[in-house]
């Protein structure tokens, strides 16, 4: 008889958004993997288990990944709404980022996650400042993260150039190399706030160690009118032309495509994130993400910062992705529960290039939330996908387990010190 850490009995187990929930199913967990995926009723599967845990009204489904925010921004939150991209950056998120430290950084990273894991997400893309210390945060946690120091033309609070920062990109690829959840990405912030000279660069230091990048793309009108009066091409154009539209390249918001431009993302195998609930709030528009997904580009979900956002509620993020696009279309039948279901697990997994996440199958590692079923919003249940994306909340997530770990276990965070961390959060002053 195989033994394994454990065995998992739920009323559902959705193994991923193509496939259709196994009723009354188990998972095994063994070393941090999946070791098997049955029916709990079968009589043939037997395996010895350390512990036998008991979600019977609760569905198991794969780890939601948030593919783009900038976590410690939880700090930000609720800080100056109803304002403009421009403004509200100049304003009052630049000026207040300069006054960041890292105590500052650690609480806000903190936060994020301890929201994160609340909601069910087990990875995310984050791009911002002092990643040095947030991969710490994340690594003590035990979350799976993307992490890519801030990239700009003008000083951060960490560091006084984008070189300094390209330099710091790669001390911090060489410091977590190999690591099983920690991943280093090169993150030059848009095409808007980088020099072409550090845009080369941070194309070359991906071309050459394989390094994903991440960068944010066409998400005002303003951006592009600016880039095409001074350059006389879009920002898609622009990038290509140094090398940065390519298949490590992850797109954050894309709202603002010209037909050349999904082609260009579309020849280059170019990953697009949606941030629909941001794009939304600061009013940059709606991404025509129906036309990318029928060109065939890989398309992920993204909350954003908590500052633009307000949360980093995957679940919400998915129905908002969803209602929009049947919304503006007047088409019911466009962007499915299964189809964001997808983009926020096995899309991710693609543009992140770990086929060991998104989806639950034997050998992949065990990357899970288990969705608590006994509340008046989620009886009764006919398709646990379409809860997924249309009713089911962060609240509802009982448990949330990486890599085996379990991160929060019966509504209860087990990596967090959550009464040390709210003290500090409600005495937060920047
Ligand atoms: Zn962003």
């Amino acid at each position: 008889m195989a033994q394994v850490d454990y065995i998992i009995n739920c009323e559902f187990v959705l193994a991923d958004a193509n496939s259709g929930a196994i009723k009354n199913g188990s998972i095994a967990v063994k070393d941090g993997f999946i070791f098997d995926i049955f029916d709990s009723r079968s009589a043939s599967v037997q395996y010895e288990a350390k512990r036998l845990i008991n979600r019977e009204s609760c569905l198991l489904i794969p780890g939601l990944i948030n593919s783009h925010t900038h976590a410690a921004m939880t700090l930000f939150r609720g800080l100056a709404d109803d304002l403009p991209l421009d403004k509200w950056l100049t304003e009052h998120i630049f000026p207040r980022e300069s006054r960041l430290t890292p105590e500052l950084i650690e609480t806000g990273t903190l936060l994020a996650c301890a929201e994160m894991i609340r909601g069910g997400t087990t990875g995310f893309v984050d791009m911002y400042f002092f990643e040095d210390i947030i991969a710490d945060v994340v690594n003590d946690v035990g979350m799976r993260a993307w992490l890519g120091e801030g990239i700009l033309n003008f000083p951060t609070p960490a560091f006084a150039s984008g070189y300094e920062a390209l330099k710091e990109t790669q001390r911090l690829a060489d410091k977590w190399k190999g690591h099983d959840r920690i991943n280093i990405v090169v993150a030059p912030h848009a095409p808007y706030t980088c020099s072409e000279e550090l845009l080369r660069l941070s194309s070359e230091m991906s071309e050459k160690n394989d390094y994903l990048v991440i960068i944010h793309v066409s998400e005002t009108r303003f951006e592009v009118e600016q880039s095409k009066r001074e350059r006389g091409i879009t920002p898609v154009e622009y990038l290509d032309k140094l090398g940065l539209m390519s298949d490590k390249t992850i797109a954050v918001h894309c709202v603002h495509l010209f037909d050349n431009d999904i082609e260009i993302i579309c020849k280059n195998n170019v990953t697009v994130v949606n941030c629909p609930e941001s794009h939304l709030k600061l009013g940059s528009g709606v991404s025509p993400v129906i036309k990318i997904l029928n060109s065939g580009i890989n398309v992920t979900i993204g909350t954003d910062g908590a500052a633009s956002n307000n949360d980093l509620d995957m679940f919400s993020e998915m129905g908002s992705a969803s209602r929009i696009q049947k919304g503006i279309n007047h088409d019911p039948s466009l962007l499915s529960a299964s189809q964001c279901f997808s983009m926020a697990t096995l899309n991710a997994a693609k543009a992140l290039k770990n086929p060991l996440i998104g989806s639950l199958k034997k050998g992949a590692s065990a990357d899970f939330a288990i969705i608590d079923l006994d509340k008046p919003r989620l009886r009764p249940i006919y398709d646990p996908v379409s809860h997924i994306v249309n009713v089911v909340k962060d609240c509802d997530v009982r448990d949330t387990v990486v890599n085996g770990r379990f991160l929060m276990e019966d509504f209860s965070l087990l990596t967090i010190d959550w009464e040390m961390l709210l003290n500090k959060v409600k005495n937060v002053t920047i």
